[in-house]
This record gives structure tokens, sequence and C-alpha cells, in this order.
């Protein structure tokens, strides 16, 4: 909204404002910025613009108010002299000359953007400036009065813009002759209020945002100002003060973490000075004294706190559910019983009796930890004898153990590849082999997800380097299949090394549950196949079959092999064990499957679009936060689901994602199905 009024002829701008609401609040919101208007205190409007816009929920991002400290300055010089401290600890080095254009910004309607290392002004029309909109308070229910509220408006626009792209500080001075206030915001300082930066009765005022980057990239600074919904969320209420009067001096204390209270006076000065010290040195000399490096320690701690509010309201961040019974189709949390449908153990091992009595009788024998690393005196008999039965589970040569799975694609990866060799990674791989990749140093190709055409596109393109293509085998938030065949046949034919992840398909594929390369009729074998013991075998480690001088450079080579305390040998008798029951039962992978089916048909039956050939049902939803709401809604009818999210998957293609147990009867899976379709209906 804006109201104007003509003052001798020119058009005098009375009051400005702008929220963002929900479409249920509208008729009282706009009635209570007329009434705001009416009653100004310069006088009554000629006329005022009301502009309403839809905004879709989706457009909005949510940033954690900065966190505000005030600094208390005696006179204007000293207001300036602290100014040009910040200014400088934020790495700018003509902060000078950037105040000296401060003081000539005068009464422009927006704001100057300003390069801060080249200071050429980069707002594509010099008059009006930038101006900075669609932004909001949060208030998230509370239904807060319409009142100017000058201190909440300052610390959402200074919010917004310490977010934007390329930007790296703002400075304010208010043109209200009333204040003689002005701040200094960014996203390493917060919100610093200086209590005097001009004298009482000017009206000049204005306001700089400095940029750092390439002036062309200066269009995404402006567009992401100018267009971006924000709502800013947490800001401390102080109702009752209409500007930034008074807030949290007292914060001083903690952001410097020291105590020793002192008298008022004392107190102002020497904080004053701590700050300006603390700024000037710590970009500038390099941190050395205490309140420097307490400083930094603050700064970084207040990026991790603000990013993790970012991930609270954007409904990314992650907790922990803590289970009070073994991972078996039912399992007890918070002394409530829930059918198990998220569990990677996919075949019921982990708490067989069977699987128990083998750990206990080796715990009793070898104790419980391992003492040492697998080259030095962590290998006992039944190290060795696991990778042997590893070796011939899956018709390998050779196998090695690695103590999970995770670090077994890392070690593996970055023994096998370096530098000169170039990787080829399935854009949706685990992150246990996209971590690998990195820690490799090699070039790392990454093509579409099971696009064997792209794929030897690319390996045509790097056919003069060595390297490697790896793959999960069943994808783990798809639970699609990898093209074996052809990922083996491109790979021999451009002289690469394969590798598939099968921690999803033991136990899973196959008729006798033997993996990949079993179903696809066992003649198509890639040169590394990578496992885990933590899934169907209900354990813990992972591990790799080769050939013989494969698994020896591993053996010599994989620091995570090398330099880890081996496992323990109780859990290596329970994966043999495990190992043994999964190929004794193959009616265990024969009711997975069963299952699966079932399960897909009850979905499709409520018009649910599923479908699996492993033992992972992804029911895609798009909307972290609805994604969030329907598992939730679930575990409190009693099933657990788990919600996947970005960065596990793409942002706004969060899914349920729902893993499948031998032991889960048909009932079970029935009524799940429908509980599933019913509440992404409704939600
Ligand atoms: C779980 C998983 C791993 C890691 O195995 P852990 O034994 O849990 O460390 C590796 N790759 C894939 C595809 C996985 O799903």
């Amino acid at each position: 909204m804006r109201a104007s009024r003509k003052e001798n002829r020119a058009d005098v701008h009375l009051s400005g404002c702008e929220r963002i609401i929900d479409r249920s609040d509208l008729t009282r919101q706009t009635e209570s910025m007329i009434e705001r208007a009416m009653s100004h205190s310069r006088g009554e409007p000629d006329f005022i613009n009301i502009k309403i816009e839809t905004v879709n929920s989706t457009e909005i991002v949510r940033y954690p108010a900065l966190p505000v400290r005030t600094i208390e300055t005696e006179s204007k010089e000293a207001g300036y002299k602290i100014l040009l401290d910040l200014l400088r600890s934020q790495g700018i080095r003509r902060a000078e000359e950037i105040l000296d254009l401060f003081r000539q910004v005068k009464n422009k309607r927006g704001a100057v953007l300003l390069n801060a290392d080249t200071l050429e002004a980069l707002e594509p029309d010099h008059e009006r400036g930038v101006r900075v909109t669609r932004m909001d308070a949060d208030d998230s229910g509370q239904k807060t009065e319409p009142v100017k509220n000058h201190y909440r408006e300052a610390i959402v626009l200074a919010t917004k813009t310490a977010n934007a792209p390329h930007m790296i500080g703002e400075i304010c001075v208010s043109d209200d002759p009333d204040y003689v206030t002005g701040y200094f915001a960014s996203l390493k300082t917060g919100y610093i209020r200086l209590t005097r930066l001009k004298d009482a009765g000017s009206s000049d005022g204005g306001r700089i945002f400095l940029f750092r980057g390439n002036n062309g990239e200066a269009n995404e600074t402006i567009r992401f100002l100018e267009n971006q919904y924000v709502l800013v969320t947490g800001i401390p209420d102080k109702t009752g003060s209409s500007d930034a009067g008074a807030v949290e001096i007292e914060n001083n204390k903690s952001i410097l973490e020291r105590g020793e209270p002192e008298t008022r006076s004392q107190k102002k000065s020497e904080k004053t000075a701590d700050i300006v010290s603390a700024g000037s040195d710590l970009e500038i000399a390099g941190a050395t004294d205490g309140s420097a490096s307490s400083l930094r320690k603050f700064g970084k701690r207040e990026h991790f706190r603000r990013e993790l509010q970012r991930l609270k309201d954007n409904n990314l961040y992650r907790t922990v559910l803590t289970a009070e019974s073994a991972q078996r189709s039912h399992v007890y949390f918070d002394g409530q019983e829930k059918l198990m449908l998220a569990s990677n153990g996919y075949l019921d091992l982990s708490a067989d009796p069977r699987v128990i009595q083998a750990a206990s009788e080796a715990e009793s024998k070898y104790g419980i930890g391992s003492g040492g690393s697998r080259l030095t005196t962590g290998t006992t008999l039944l190290h060795n004898k696991l990778e042997t039965a590893l070796a011939e589970f899956e018709r390998m040569e050779s196998a090695i153990i690695f103590n999970t799975g995770y670090v077994a694609n890392l070690s593996t990866i970055a023994a096998f590849c370096g530098k000169e060799d170039v990787i080829f990674s399935d854009e949706l791989n685990h992150a246990s082999i996209i971590d690998g990749c990195r820690l490799s140093g090699a070039k790392i190709v990454v093509y579409r997800h099971n696009d064997m055409a792209d794929l030897e596109r690319k390996m045509a393109q790097y056919r003069s380097l060595d390297g490697l293509v790896v793959s999960d085998s069943v994808f783990s938030m798809d639970g699609d299949i990898v093209h074996l065949p052809e990922l083996v046949r491109l790979a021999d034919r451009y002289g690469f090394m394969s590798m598939i992840d099968e921690a999803h398909a033991l136990g899973v594929l196959g008729a006798g549950g033997y993996g990949t390369v079993e179903h696809f009729s066992g003649k198509y074998i890639p040169d590394i196949i990578m496992g885990t013991m933590s899934k169907s075998l209900g354990g813990e480690g992972g591990f790799v079959c080769g050939d013989r001088i494969l698994i020896d450079w591993l053996r010599n080579k994989a620091r995570g092999y090398i330099f880890s305390t081996s496992l323990p040998a109780s859990i290596l008798a329970a994966v043999l064990c495990a190992l043994k029951i999964l190929q004794m039962e193959p009616e265990r992978t024969a009711r997975l499957r069963r299952n699966t089916e079932l399960f897909c048909r009850s979905l499709r039956d409520q018009g649910i679009p599923a479908e699996s050939s492993s033992a992972i049902v992804p029911v895609m939803i798009g909307d972290e936060g609805r994604a969030v709401e329907i598992a939730r809604q679930l575990f409190d009818q009693g099933c657990l689901v788990s919600a996947i999210r970005y960065p596990t998957v793409a942002k706004n293609s969060a899914r349920l994602r729902i893993a499948l147990m031998s032991s889960h009867t048909e009932t079970e899976l029935k009524n799940a199905a429908w509980a599933i379709a019913r509440l992404c209906r409704n939600n």
C-alpha cells in the first residue's frame, strides 16, 4: 500500500506498507492499513493505492532474523569511526571512500547498490535506486496488529537484504528527522545498531547495499531484493518501541563470551571498544587476542544457529527417532508399537535367535572389541572365514571386509582411482559413492540416471583416460535396478573398470537372493561388487569382492581398512550365520518379492501409482512439508514410514519411502497401503 499527498504541488509520500498474509486475514489487514494511512501524523493523504497479489506458498522462503546488537555511540563521528571498522572487518578495503559516498546519498527513495571493490553504482535507475519489497515478518498464526513497527520492519528488510546473493553488507541511516540511529547489517555480523549516526533534526538519510562479484551478477541480486518472497522468522518481540531503540545492549556480553558485570558506563564504552577492535583485528591482522577469537567463533556458531533455524523453517531439519526394541516388522517407539515400514532389514534376520546365538558364542570366545586394525592385531579366524564365505557367495575370487558400507565405498573408490583417472557416476548414486569419488581426486563425470546412452557418450568423450564406472545396483531412494548388462558391456568396450553397490540388492534380487548378477542370469559380471552386511544380513559392516589382485591392492592401500579398528568377532559370526540362513531359506527372498507385489498392487488399487522390483517402494509427494506431515500422521496411526527430503533427493521431489520385509503379513501390508492412500488423498 502507498499513501500520498500533494503539498506545494510536490508529491509527498506519507506512508508505504506491505504484508504477506493469509487470504483469510485479507479484509481485516487491509482495513487496518487504510486506517493507519488515514491517521498519519503528517496529515491525511489525497490518495491511497492498494495492490493485492496472490502468492503461492511454495514461492516463499523463510530466513531467521539477524541477531541484533546495539553499540552506543556518543557522537556522529564516533558512529562513523565504528562503521569504518565494521566495513574493514568485512574485508572491504575502500571503506573510507564508501563512507564518503554514504554521506552524500540523501533522500533517494531506494538504495544504492554499490560494488564494494570498484565503487560502481549498479542499480539500473540511479534516481529510483533499488527497492526491497515482497517481505514480511512470519507471524505463523499469531495475528499481530498491523501497527507501524519500525523495529520489525527494519529487521525484516535487513534480514532479507543480508540473504541476497552477492551481498556483503548494508549501511543505513534513517531519513526521519526524529531519529539519529543507523545500522550496519550482514549475515556475518548480524544487525549492528549504532545509536548515533547523524545530527538531530536532520532529514538526511540513505541506504547503501554492498555488492561483491562480477557486475553482471547484480541482476541476480536485484531480482532477489525486488521479487523473492521472504518471510523472516523469530524476530524478538519488541512492541511499544517505535524504532530499534534499546535492543539488547546486554547481548554484547554473551557475544564476547565474557563475564564480570561492571558499572553501566564502564560497560558501555568497553564493549564498544571490544567490538571495534575485535572487528578490526578479525580479518585484517588475523585474530590473535582473546576477544577477536571469541567474536570469530561466535560468528561461526551464529552461522550454524541461523542455518539450523532455516532448515526448521523449511521442513528440512532432521531429528532422530529412538527405538526401544529390535529391528523387526514391529518396533516399539516411546512405549508404542509401530508397524515397521522403513527398515533396511529386509529379511528380518537381525534378531533371529540363531543369529543372536552365533554372536553370543563368538563374543564369549573373543570378547567385545577386536583390539586393533586388520593389519595389526585385529584379524581373527572369523574375519578370514567371513571373507571367504562372502567371496563364495558372490562367486568372485576374493573379498575384503570394511567396518561399514559407507567406509567400503569411500576407501575402495579412493584406492582405485586418483587424480589422473576419470570416474563415471550415476546422478542418483548413494552419498558414500559420491564421497568416495570426491576423496579420490579423480575427474568425476556424472551421467543421467541409469541412462546408458548418456554413459556411452561420456565414456567416448573421456576414452583416453583410465578409470571406473560405479553405480548403485538397486537405487536406494527409488528402488529401481541398474541396467547391468549394458553397464558391463560399455565398461568392457571402453576399457574402464566397473563397480556396483549391492546394498539393497543382496538378499532381495535373484531367485536365491544373490543379487543383481543373478537377477540378470549370471551373465554380466562387473569387476568390483560392493555390498553391506547391515541391510538384508541384519548385521554391520561393508565388503568388496573382486579378483585377487584388486582385493590385494585394497588390503595394502584402502585407508579405511588400514587405519581403523576392525569389526568385533561377534558381528562376523552373526553375519556368517545370516548368510547361511539366507542360502538355506530362499523362501525369505521369495516372500519379500511377493510382499512387494502385493503392496504395490494394493496402492494402485487405491489410485496411488506404485511399482518396484526391489524391496523399496517410493510414493512421490513433492512438497517437503506435505511429505513430513503425511509421515507424521502415519506414525500416529501406527506405521513407521520415512519421509525422504532434500538433500537426499532433489528439492520438491520429497517422497515417502516404504521398505518392506519378508515377515510382513498380507493384512499388515493391505492396511498400510490403505492408510497411505487415504492420507495422500487428504493432504
Ligand atoms: C546403506 C548404503 C550404504 C552404506 O552402507 P552402511 O553399511 O550402512 O554404511 C552404501 N551404499 C548404499 C547404496 C546404501 O544404501
